[in-house]
């Protein structure tokens, strides 16, 4: 008789959030039992409301930094708690710290004690103001680490060289994911982040609010294919660090303008004060995730604004 094939279990901290939630959709879709654990500081039961009574799907609202303790068996820790907007990590530094190093701690703890496979959520922000472009991952990056993002990058910065240590240490098996400017539904409107700022102010018949010249670039990758990256990866055999995003780059002032001609809005741009340490350039190079995980973006961002707006029209 052929054996019956178990359910895989994953855990997603930070599982309410925008992209832990998206995550967490995408692995019951796959057959996963997963865990979401929260504390809702970002994140919010509405990302994840709709799964309320699958009895693949279990929610335990708790600090990451605290101690993680789960009866059952876990195949998968997928690390994803954190602030991660510049207006959210300047008014939480300390909990983004303590997330980054505390949080990841207890994460890689529970995923050696369950002899699980441990993904980290980290960022383009290891890069900072970045001095080469685009950016690879073999680029140590240029961070002020006593600047307003320094608490985020150090954070995360510090989260990579943890998830080393475990993996040369314990030999847990590790996976780290550098992620680039995302987008997409489930985006808090109010998060301040340039995506929702625009399509909000834009709905709103409201001036876009552009911060410098707006000639600072970045390259914005639509959720679903975030994903979809991040879960080859965990899938792959490498343990060495991987850019996820999309390398269409464009200044600010042309997504701006992007923006408005997306939503139909009249609104007109007022600029702001450039805030500090804001990188000035952002391209992922996906060389590495083009060849070891066949993975590319495909959600066109014409495509990927329409799906955003179109869940912001119900939120402005
Ligand atoms: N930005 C802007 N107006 C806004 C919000 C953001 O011009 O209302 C700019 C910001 O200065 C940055 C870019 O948009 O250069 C992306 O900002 P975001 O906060 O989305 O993320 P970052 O890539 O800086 O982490």
């Amino acid at each position: 008789m052929e054996k019956k094939k178990t359910m895989p279990t994953s855990v997603i901290t930070g599982g309410a959030g925008f992209l832990g939630s998206h995550l967490v959709d995408s692995l019951i879709a796959r057959g996963h039992k997963v865990v979401a654990i929260d504390n809702l500081v970002t994140g919010s039961v509405d990302n994840i409301a709709h799964l309320a009574g699958n009895p693949q799907f279990k929610f335990i609202e708790q600090d990451v930094t605290e101690y993680l303790f789960l009866d059952m068996p876990v195949d998968y820790v997928w690390h994803f708690a954190s602030p991660a907007s510049p207006v959210d990590y300047l008014e939480l530094p300390i909990q983004t710290l303590k997330v980054g190093s505390l949080g990841t701690h207890k994460a890689l703890g529970l995923a050696m004690q369950k002899k699980a496979r441990f993904l980290l959520a980290s960022t383009s922000e290891t890069y900072g103001d970045p001095l080469v472009h685009p950016q690879t991952e073999e680029y140590w990056g240029n961070v002020n680490a006593i600047g307003p993002r320094g608490c985020y990058d150090e954070s995360k910065r510090f989260a990579e060289a943890l998830t080393v240590a475990y993996h040369r240490e314990h030999k847990v098996e590790t996976r780290i994911v550098r992620i680039f400017n995302t987008y997409g539904p489930r985006m808090r409107l109010r998060d301040g982040r340039v995506v929702p700022a625009f399509i909000s102010q834009a709905l709103k018949n409201k001036p876009l609010t552009v911060f410098g010249k707006g000639e600072q670039t970045r390259s914005f990758c639509y959720c679903s294919d975030l994903i979809e990256g991040i879960y080859r990866l965990m899938m792959s055999e490498t343990d060495h660090p991987v850019n996820i995003g999309n390398p269409q780059e464009q200044t600010i002032l042309q997504f701006a303008h992007e923006i408005i001609k997306a939503t139909g809005s009249r609104s007109r741009i007022t600029y702001k004060p450039l805030p500090q340490d804001d990188p000035r350039q952002r391209q992922p190079d996906i060389t590495r995730a083009r060849t070891i995980l066949k993975w590319e973006p495909r959600v066109s961002l014409d495509e990927g604004l329409a799906r955003t707006i179109e869940y912001f029209r119900g939120k402005v």
